[in-house]
């Protein structure tokens, strides 16, 4: 039944698709676009210049583009929804929200996502190693969180006393609970990596590409895509088969060539033994 859990969450996780079905090439060449003038904001050294500049990237973003933005937080919004709803061992108050680690916090802050799909794409292809390395690293980070949110104090270096200060501060056991939960996950996952799989129908749309082998040998995610890839060899087998067989392209030119030197070659065998 735990396994269950484990398995629905980090399936749950690691595919879900925020981007959504729309093609995002606009937002794309809108994001590069802002990136450009942040770096060229950084590397002016003129007040007047660097205010403009600012001001160019600070602009509002065309109305298309912010229309992809709000769908993005809106699919967001329902995926909190559901994995506060589906997996309530993974979330925790902290009086005033519910919160967690798994979801948009983090996406946003510690990306556990596209580190799942990391860790997938390593496994899925034969390197289990590293994999291991990059899961047990997540893990440690998660287990440090627990230290921090039990801890009783707090402290920080105060520049003009030039000294540490030690301020007492409430521990947060539910917090600690939570990011528990986070490393007993990501142990488990640890102890599967033999069965991670990423289909490999690269056009999978199932909204499983990441997902658990039940069979050794499994490839694809699910029999749509096994269909899919089975046709596309057949596909290629019959093109193959199709092709006409092999024959030199010469050009016209070069064929009445041979010809020539054809008629010329026969031409001397004759004269030769005309001579004999
Ligand atoms: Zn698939």
């Amino acid at each position: 039944m735990e396994d269950e859990r484990f398995r629905a969450l980090l399936e749950t996780v690691t595919n879900f698709n925020w981007e959504g079905p729309r093609s995002s090439a606009l937002r794309a060449e809108y994001e590069e676009q802002k990136a450009k003038q942040y770096d060229l904001w950084d590397a002016s050294r003129d007040e007047a210049e660097k205010a403009k500049l600012w001001g160019m990237y600070k602009a509002p973003a065309p109305a298309a583009v912010r229309a992809e933005y709000d769908e993005i937080r809106k699919r967001l919004r329902e995926y909190q929804r559901a994995l506060r709803r589906d997996f309530p061992e993974w979330h925790y108050s902290d009086g005033s929200r519910v919160r967690q680690f798994v979801g948009r916090d983090g996406l946003s802050q510690g990306a556990i996502q596209s580190e799942l799909r990391n860790v997938w794409q390593l496994a899925s292809t034969g390197k289990a190693d590293k994999a291991k390395r990059k899961l047990r690293k997540m893990s440690e980070s998660f287990a440090l969180n627990v230290d921090r949110a039990l801890a009783t104090t707090d402290s920080w270096y105060n520049r003009e006393k030039r000294e540490t200060e030690v301020v007492p501060r409430k521990a947060r056991p539910n917090e600690a609970a939570t990011l528990r939960q986070m490393v007993e996950t990501l142990e488990w996952l640890q102890r599967r990596l033999g069965s991670l799989k990423v289909c490999e129908n690269p056009k999978c749309v199932s909204g499983r590409k990441y997902f658990f082998k039940v069979y050794p040998n499994d490839t694809y995610c699910c029999a749509r895509c096994i269909k899919i890839a089975k046709a596309l060899r057949k596909a290629k087998r019959d093109a193959e088969s199709q092709k006409p067989p092999r024959v030199p392209n010469f050009s016209e030119e070069t064929r009445s060539k041979m010809r020539m030197s054809a008629v010329l070659r026969h031409a001397n065998e004759r004269a030769s033994k005309g001579k004999n």
